[in-house]
């Protein structure tokens, strides 16, 4: 049977990867030639503490204040968009306890079984993607936000999920290099992190070598429809017939699926990142910033820093406070850590791909027998995708799901 894949980025090659251990013929089409986008410039964190959805109680007031300077860490470009609209007032109504308490458990089981795959590919591939397993530290400077993240820690518990609640001084000392300014921290002992790059330099080759077809600078333009299934997937280069398709073209996936006639709600949160290279001091673990949410991944002497969640659409412009922002943030909590402040040009940019609940989509679309959706992991795509791309070949193998996949059919805004 036939599989093509539209998008190679992160979510696409690793559904081409399990789909490719199968047994299908597998192509993967991109318009691009995977070497850069929102998949290699990532934090490249594997994050099963990340189980609260990105629609939560809080966030839109917190939301809202932030707005208010042009250094935070969150940004909607304000603009008359009926899809920024209609997403924007069903995140809202997503934004509440009880859909919060409804969603948690389906995006836990998402991460917890992408992190248990995540072992299988490390050795798989002989950790040629720098996987490290170290954990990721949750700083803050203010004693309310360490409550916050203590209740988190307690919570994250009842998921089996390890933590080590440290103070200041237990935090210098687990980041002995460089100076730490910090309240406290909650160490996530079950995250890891990787090189995004090689992770995705990793999956590429080796399924060009196991025979993965890829039809690279080819864009897909629209469908051939027949009788409910979607007979052929219309290109710039031409014509590409499969059994199945999946639209895994991460922040792009809305344009695509209206292709199909399928209104589907996403928006590009842009975000930037800077790398330091040959670092004589550098951290030790991974550390999110919580109160900037700002993020830095060390491996070895390298580094890099980034964050901010902008809504303004796909666009290439590089708002220069803002990456100074992600700088000051790193300095605020490692005030010696020796690094230039970055030019607006040495910023790197992705768009993550975010659906109104924070949930992405994950399944088959009923108007066609033949259509799947795997995308919409906003700041989890790295975390998901060994899951997704898991649960992608067991839709298509019409195999009971690993886990109850009901929470991210594409349809659940319709
Ligand atoms: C600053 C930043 C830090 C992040 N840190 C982390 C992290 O630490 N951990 C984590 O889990 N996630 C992180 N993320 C999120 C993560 O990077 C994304 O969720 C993930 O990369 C999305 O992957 P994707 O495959 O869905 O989409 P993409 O990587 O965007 O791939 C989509 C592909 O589809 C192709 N495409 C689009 N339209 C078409 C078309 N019409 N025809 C053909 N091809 C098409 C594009 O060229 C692209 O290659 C971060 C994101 C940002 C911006």
């Amino acid at each position: 049977m036939k599989v093509a894949i539209i998008g190679g980025g992160v979510i696409g090659l690793c559904c081409a990867y399990y789909l490719d251990k199968e047994g299908y013929e597998v192509t993967v089409i991109d318009r691009n030639n995977i070497t850069d986008g929102c998949s290699f410039g990532n934090m490249g964190y594997i994050s099963p503490s990340h189980f609260i959805p990105l629609a939560s109680p809080g966030i839109i007031r917190q939301g809202l204040k932030w707005m208010l300077s042009s250094s935070s860490p969150f940004y909607i470009k304000p603009r008359l968009n009926l899809d920024l609209i209609r997403w924007g007032m069903t995140f809202r109504k997503n934004a509440n306890e009880k859909k919060l308490q409804e969603n948690i458990q389906p995006l836990n089981n998402l991460l917890q079984l992408s992190r248990y795959l995540m072992n299988d590919l490390k050795n798989e591939f002989h950790d040629s993607f720098d996987m490290i397993e170290k954990g990721c530290w949750a700083l803050y400077k203010n004693p309310g936000t360490g409550d916050h993240e203590k209740k988190l820690a307690e919570q994250a518990a009842k998921f089996g999920l390890k933590t080590e609640i440290c103070d200041a001084q237990q935090v210098q000392e687990y980041e002995p290099e460089v100076e730490v300014n910090v309240e406290g921290g909650v160490l996530w002992l079950d995250d890891c992190h990787l090189n995004a790059v090689k992770f995705m330099q990793t999956l590429h080759e080796y399924l060009q070598n196991a025979g993965v077809k890829f039809l690279l600078g080819t864009e897909v333009k629209n469908f051939e429809k027949r009788n409910g299934s979607v007979t052929s997937i219309i290109s710039n280069k031409g014509e590409v017939k499969a059994d199945e398709i999946i639209i895994a073209n991460g922040s792009w996936m809305p344009a695509v699926a209206r292709m199909a006639g399928i209104d589907l709600l996403m928006q590009p949160g842009k975000g930037y990142s800077v790398v330091y290279e040959d670092l004589e001091k550098n951290l030790h673990h991974p550390s999110i910033l919580v109160e900037d949410r700002t993020a830095m991944t060390p491996i070895d002497r390298w580094l890099r820093i980034g964050g901010t969640m902008e809504l303004s659409g796909h666009n290439s412009t590089i708002l220069p406070k803002r990456v100074l922002a992600i700088y000051t943030a790193v300095k605020r909590y490692f005030p010696t850590l020796e690094i230039p402040v970055p030019q607006p040009e040495q910023a790197w940019y992705g768009y993550r791909p975010v659906t109104p609940d924070g949930l992405p989509y994950i399944g088959r679309h009923s108007k066609f027998s033949n259509l799947i959706f795997a995308g919409g992991h906003a700041m989890l795509g790295v975390s998901a995708a060994a899951a997704t791309g898991k649960l992608i070949n067991e839709i298509i193998g019409r195999q009971p799901t690993s886990i109850d996949i009901f929470a991210f059919r594409p349809e659940r805004f319709s």
